[in-house]
């Protein structure tokens, strides 16, 4: 039976992971699950799908003195000693779903060590995409796309077609149609109001902005290793259709599916097969699909984010941070909406360094360095 690692088992894909893993507990068994601090929903976890080992990155949040009696799993506590359980765990398969910049670390390890990584962790490919992809090659590692738009690609493309263009599909996010002007006071509330999906507080941000799509169309050039010219951006408020891919004959393929992401999951999981899924069938006679281009005026963040994946090197990895720092400053009411984008194009414009970067340490320090610099950019646009 093939073996599995949860990173960030408590988030949204998490808990959706969690969901199909019980439904897939005869063909897949659960090494371990990794959780930054909700240790009482990590412990309620590990037990119902007789995990080996938890793991909490987070040391100060280990309160409970459990685990390790018979029929509970070990505590493992801090990133280091995670780190070392994943580099020795039998999994052949480890679910990157935690968020953002944090997860690189684990994901380069389990990498080194020749396991495949399903993939909805975005940050992690748009920082480091070029030594993700080299360190996957070295060790004969997949990379099977979570994220539903890549999902929906990776599924369009398992006849190894290459594609002429790839489109992603963004449903506009919460303020679809507005104009900048009326986006100045917008308030944290509002923004996290997405009108599909139910997920994190940082992604939904990012969906607001459309520097989400944005990230997508780094991850997809690397995912897919398809040039950003040949990568467009189409919005479809229903977010039925996941994404689309043309072909040199100009056949266009979709994937469709009701917004839930236990297919990207499962699929994920189950590939090259299917596997059945207890899921209310897809009525397209109860759905109008729509699609228009997108604002690029109002939405500023998404050709900021594709210049820098353009540019590459470390570009994309100073994106990453600035929008994380940005993003979580708007969530603590430090700045308001608009500021998010403002200080990702200052931080850009600041950074001159046309390296490609190879260690994980350049990545790393270039990270700080955006963080750093994003925090004092931000002084300006305080609210
Ligand atoms: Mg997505």
């Amino acid at each position: 039976m093939t073996q599995i690692i949860v990173l960030g088992a408590t988030g949204s894909v998490g808990e959706t992971a969690f969901r199909v893993l019980q439904h897939d507990k005869d063909r897949i068994s659960v090494d371990g699950l990794v959780a930054h601090h909700n240790f009482d929903r990590l412990w309620e976890m590990g037990i119902t799908l007789h995990a080996r080992w938890i793991g909490l990155t987070d040391p100060q949040a280990w309160k409970n003195q459990k685990g390790g009696e018979s029929g509970t799993p070990r505590v493992v506590v801090g990133l280091d000693a995670i780190l070392e359980e994943i580099a020795k765990s039998p999994a052949e398969k480890v679910l990157g779903a935690m968020t953002g910049f944090a997860g690189l670390r684990p994901t380069l390890t389990a990498l080194r060590h020749g396991k495949d990584i399903l993939l909805a962790n975005k940050e992690t490919l748009v920082a480091a995409g070029d030594l993700v992809r080299k360190m996957a090659t070295d060790s004969g590692s997949r990379i099977i796309p979570v994220d539903s738009e890549h999902s929906a690609i990776f599924q369009c493309l398992a006849l190894n077609q290459p594609p002429r263009r790839i489109f992603l599909t963004c449903s506009g996010g919460p303020f679809r149609g507005r104009r900048k002007e009326d986006l100045a006071f917008v308030s944290v509330e509002e923004a996290l109001n997405h009108p599909n999906w139910r997920m994190g507080a940082k992604i939904t941000i990012d969906t607001a902005t459309l520097v989400n799509k944005g990230l997508e169309i780094i991850e997809a050039h690397y995912l897919f290793g398809v040039p950003y010219e040949q990568i467009e951006v189409v919005i479809h408020p229903q977010s039925i259709v996941h994404s689309l891919v043309e072909f040199v004959d100009g056949a266009t393929m979709a994937q469709l599916g009701w917004p839930d992401m236990a297919v990207p999951v499962q699929v994920a999981l189950s590939w090259p097969e299917r596997w059945s899924l207890p899921q209310k069938p897809l009525d397209l006679t109860t759905q109008t699909l729509s699609f228009e281009p997108p604002d690029i005026e109002t939405f500023e963040g998404l050709e900021i984010a594709r210049e820098a994946g353009v540019k590459g090197g470390l570009y994309p990895a100073v994106l990453n941070a600035a929008n994380e720092t940005a993003v979580s400053l708007f969530l603590s009411h430090h700045i308001g909406f608009l500021s998010i984008t403002r200080i990702i194009k200052d931080v850009l414009e600041e950074f001159q360094d046309n390296r490609v970067p190879t260690t994980p340490e350049e990545i790393m320090d270039t990270d700080q360095w955006a963080r750093n610099h994003a925090l004092e950019v931000a002084h300006h646009y305080q609210s």
